[in-house]
């Protein structure tokens, strides 16, 4: 029986590293943070989060949360450990990170079919079944030998991560707990602006210091996670649309709704820690102390991270993959997580769900496999990624939209409600076929 070499730690390697393994194959996984971290990482765990902790949406009336749950019917290792390291957010899941890649540095660590590599691999193996799961970070030699073998000559475009700050630096008497419509009791810290102080942060922040952008001479910004700089520049009131709305939020001391509101959403279980919803930018790391200090609330803010800006790169899927996320000219090869062109750390995931079991049936010389479905979340997600049809590939997010349309029709209000209800259930039914197939074939012991 062959082995799989993963290449790479991150949310996909992890997750494909431990199903490959717990299917009965032997993994060499090579994660290189011990020797050297992208601007990005920060600690030597596994499945790092490299910005915000919230995994979004809990409600499988959303497609975020049908894949969420999708994945744990799966058997999945990202999702059990999300659970356990759960929380309050509302009606999202959010993780406390540190936990979260203890738990499952501890899983891959301790399994006796994986072998863990603290090394940076700087050339695709030449052979040999084969993940490349290095993330949307990749740099360096593994660079130039993924631009090699793909033929992509532009494989990068932007990101940016959202600072963060401690609660006791907060001042309260300003800023006040509350969910948007009551949901999800006081879970979120809203900093509440009128429109003098929200036309003057604008200002500021559209005239603040950027940092500067070295390596590359172009910018495309990627619209789920645009720096907030950039969206305050599109127009006066973008921003009260996006991450300053106001909606659905009273400040208890005018009883009114506030002209604008920032929310920072708990960061780690302790609930010492908290982020700046939607506020990931590009500004120096004074001009972020000194503009985001004139919101009410921020004004002595102490930063615990500051917000970041990096590089994302991506193949060009639809050109290169099957929906196994194997590429079609090299038989063995698979590319997993948000490299693929899937964005965000659930679909990153699912992503490296997929590519590890196809890896594992390869290994495991299994013909008779299970194909990606176009009724569930995670397969219209592999087939999305391998659509040679597709004209111009952008990172997309898990949505209904890739989705096969559910046949029915649905009237009245919660026509919506009613239809994604449906396509829920008729993807967890399917998923639920594949689960008992895939989980039957786990090794109870792990050997
Ligand atoms: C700045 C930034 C912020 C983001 N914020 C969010 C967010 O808030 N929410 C969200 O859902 N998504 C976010 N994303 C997108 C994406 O979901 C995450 O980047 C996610 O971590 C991708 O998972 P991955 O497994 O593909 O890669 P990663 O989690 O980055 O894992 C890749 C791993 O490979 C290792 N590695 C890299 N090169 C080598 C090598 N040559 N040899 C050995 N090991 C190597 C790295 O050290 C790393 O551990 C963000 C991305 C970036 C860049």
């Amino acid at each position: 029986m062959s082995k799989v070499t993963i290449v790479g730690a991150g949310l996909a390697g992890s997750e494909a590293a431990y199903l490959a393994a717990s299917l009965g194959v032997d993994v060499d996984l090579y994660e290189m943070k011990k020797v050297r971290k992208s601007p990005a990482h920060h600690s030597d765990g596994f499945a790092e989060l490299v910005c915000s902790n919230s995994l979004r949406a809990a409600s499988t009336e959303n497609a975020i949360g049908l894949l969420k749950e999708e994945l744990r019917q799966l058997g999945s290792l990202i999702m059990e450990a999300a659970d356990r390291s759960a929380v309050p957010a509302g009606g999202a899941l959010a993780v406390d990170r540190e936990e979260f890649s203890s738990y499952i540095t501890g899983k891959i660590t301790s399994h006796p079919r994986i072998s863990v590599f603290h090394e940076e691999m700087e050339k695709i193996p030449s052979d040999g079944i084969v993940i490349i799961a290095t993330g949307p970070l990749t740099d360096g030699a593994l660079y130039d030998s993924i631009r090699e073998m793909t033929g992509c000559d532009d494989l990068h475009f932007f990101d940016a991560a959202a600072p963060i700050v401690s609660l006791e630096s907060i001042d309260m008497t300003k800023a006040f707990r509350q969910s948007r419509y009551g949901k999800g009791g006081d879970d979120y810290i809203n900093c509440p602006m009128n429109r003098d102080e929200y036309i003057a942060f604008r200002e500021a922040l559209v005239t603040a210091e950027r940092a500067e952008v070295k390596d590359f001479d172009r910018e495309i910004v990627f619209e789920g996670c645009m720096p907030i700089e950039t969206m305050a520049s599109r127009g006066e009131d973008t921003m009260r649309f996006g991450p300053l709305k106001p909606v659905g939020l009273v400040d208890p001391r005018t009883g009114e709704e506030p002209y604008a509101c920032l929310q920072l959403r708990q960061d780690d279980r302790a609930g010492t820690m908290y982020n700046l919803v939607g506020f990931q930018t590009r500004l120096k790391w004074p001009e972020q102390k000194r503009v985001f200090g004139m919101i009410p609330g921020l004004e002595y803010a102490e930063y615990l991270r500051y917000g970041v800006m990096h590089r994302n790169t991506y193949i060009n899927s639809p050109q290169l993959l099957t929906p196994h996320y194997e590429m079609r000219k090299r038989h063995g090869l698979f590319f997993a997580g948000q490299m693929t062109g899937v964005e965000g750390y659930i679909e990153s995931t699912a992503s490296g769900f997929v590519a590890g079991y196809y890896a594992a049936m390869e290994a495991l010389g299994v013909s008779d496999v299970i194909e990606p479905s176009q009724v569930t979340v995670i397969g219209s997600m592999a087939n999305y990624v391998a659509d040679s049809r597709l004209k111009s590939f952008v990172p997309m997010n898990a949505n209904f939209g890739l989705v096969a349309p559910y046949p029915a029709k649905f009237k009245g209000k919660d026509k919506k409600k009613q239809k994604n209800q449906a396509i829920a259930s008729r993807a967890l039914e399917a998923v639920g076929e594949a689960a008992s197939k895939i989980n039957g074939m786990r090794c109870s012991d792990g050997v």
